[in-house]
């Protein structure tokens, strides 16, 4: 059985030779660093649900090129019930972790790829679905983890990778060898990357004959010679080496994102699945984004089903569960959440085959999820900051909480209802703090914003798929009016 227990999966990590770097240092220990081990936590959660039995039908599933059980996030999703099963999986982590678990990236990368490399050798005669199949069997045989690296730094956003003053401000092909191939570039925003043991290299945006270098997907270890990992910095991130957890408030989990750069890495041919074809960036692009705009109606709304738990408990602490706005408030951070996972799960029914046989979201519904999801994260978090209070940005820290003299002090007078513990009213409020003005706001308000592109990237999707000419004759048949 391929499945790793949680554990396994960190023995692992432990097991890459990484090149990490933060604050300006090489980070030796990146499994045990206490400002990255809540994100490992958070990927973690990914193989420890598949180890419980009563998710193993959610998070596990039989592969058809295995024979094997394999982990759900190494699945080529097979019909549309795949494709609900994956939202629900994600809304599940969302509730476990309350952060960006990071393991659907690969998973999107995957799928993308897959469709893409078929289409690809049936049009030029080309093999890298078959290298990609016999990639897609090492990761499942060994339940690994693939970051999805697509975002490229991009430079100049009004020119072409080819325009560049700079061209490696898009990754490229350097060199092409009888062996391989040898890339150079960076990726931006590679959320999960120091828990990952491989990622896929992917483009970033149609491309033209002139731009053929740039048009590059391959796999690459994430230990690979010549990569380099420089982690970004998070709001209040430093408050994880404090040793007061409770200021974090969310000691357990996190998220992760790291620029990572290729200085010439070496890629042999059979890990190699676009070279040059350049048609076919802009096909592998829109697929990965259309399942990751799905993704989002999963993973962000378990995310919410927590930040409304810690909305509502902020109002039994503060005492006005029964005010009537506060109800309101509360109703309406529900109907915000749910009407993004009705779009999550919209866009994953009315998936249909790709002519490779793997099922592809309706990507009109999956940009409509993701542009919701740009909109109402971040009326949830107005709603939970306005129940809240102010308290939540300004109550002093933990080491005055237990200090001998200030901490009863604190207790006194930052209590609520007389019934409950100052120490968990505070707990509550930090958990909000963090995930409006914290670390966990990345994963929720500006990656909900930018992540999966850019709300202007789904509204020129939701454009260019609305066929108003359709609409248009619907609207002259009506008021009969002659073609
Ligand atoms: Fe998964 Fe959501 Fe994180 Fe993307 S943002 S990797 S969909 S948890
Ligand atoms: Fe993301």
């Amino acid at each position: 059985m391929p499945l790793k227990t949680g554990e396994q999966f960190v023995d692992s990590l432990r097991a890459l030779k990484l090149r990490v770097y933060m604050f300006g240092e090489r980070v030796e220990n990146v499994v045990d660093n206490p400002i990255l081990r809540p994100s490992l936590n958070s990927m973690k959660a990914t193989y420890d649900l598949a180890q419980d039995p009563r998710q193993a039908e959610l998070m596990t599933v039989v592969s058809p090129y295995t024979g094997q059980r394999v982990n759900r996030f190494a699945h080529i999703h097979r019909s549309a019930a795949d494709l609900v099963s994956k939202v629900r999986m994600q809304r599940l982590l969302g509730q476990t972790t309350a952060a960006c678990f990071q393991r659907c990236v690969g998973l999107d990368a995957i799928n993308a790829v897959f469709s893409t490399t078929w289409e690809l050798d049936q049009a030029k005669g080309t093999h890298y679905h078959q290298n990609f199949l016999d990639y897609l069997k090492y990761i499942q045989e060994n339940d690994l983890v693939i970051d999805g690296a697509m975002t490229d730094p991009k430079g100049d956003r009004g020119l072409p990778p080819s325009k560049q003053a700079d061209p490696d401000l898009y990754l490229r092909v350097v060199e092409r060898r009888p062996d391989g191939i040898v890339v150079r570039g960076a990726k931006a925003h590679q959320t999960g990357a120091t828990n990952s043991h491989e990622m896929i290299v992917m483009p970033t945006i149609n491309m033209t004959a002139a731009d053929a270098d740039w048009a590059v997907a391959c796999a690459i270890p994430m230990d690979a010679e010549g990569v380099s990992l420089i982690i970004g910095r998070q709001s209040c991130d430093t408050r994880k080496l404090e040793d007061s957890p409770m200021d974090t408030g969310n000691p357990n989990f996190g998220g992760m994102e790291a620029l990572i750069v290729y200085d010439d890495v070496f890629v042999p041919n059979e890990r190699v699945f676009l070279n040059g074809e350049y048609e076919f960036a802009g096909m592998l692009v829109e697929r990965f984004a259309g399942y990751h705009r799905q993704s989002y109606g999963g993973c962000k709304t378990g995310v919410a089903d927590v930040i409304i738990g810690a909305t509502a408990l902020a109002a039994d602490y503060n005492g006005v569960p029964r005010a009537s706005h506060v109800k309101d408030k509360l109703i309406e951070m529900v109907h915000l959440n749910e009407t993004l996972w009705a779009c999550g799960l919209a866009c994953s029914y009315e998936g249909r085959p790709t002519a490779s046989g793997n099922y592809l979201v309706d990507l009109m519904l999956a940009n409509v999820c993701k542009q919701n999801v740009t909109r109402f994260p971040y009326e949830i978090i107005r709603l939970a900051s306005d129940v809240a209070g102010g308290m939540m940005v300004t109550t002093p820290s933990e080491k005055d909480f237990r200090h001998p003299e200030l901490g009863p002090v604190v207790d006194k007078y930052l209590k609520g209802v007389a019934s409950v513990a100052t120490e968990d009213r505070i707990k509550i409020m930090r958990l909000i703090e963090c995930m409006s003005l914290g670390t966990g706001a990345v994963g929720y308000q500006t990656e909900s914003l930018h992540g999966a592109g850019s709300p202007q990237a789904q509204r020129v999707m939701i454009g260019r798929l609305a066929n108003l000419e359709a609409k248009k004759a619907l609207a002259k048949k009506i008021a009969r009016i002659a073609d």
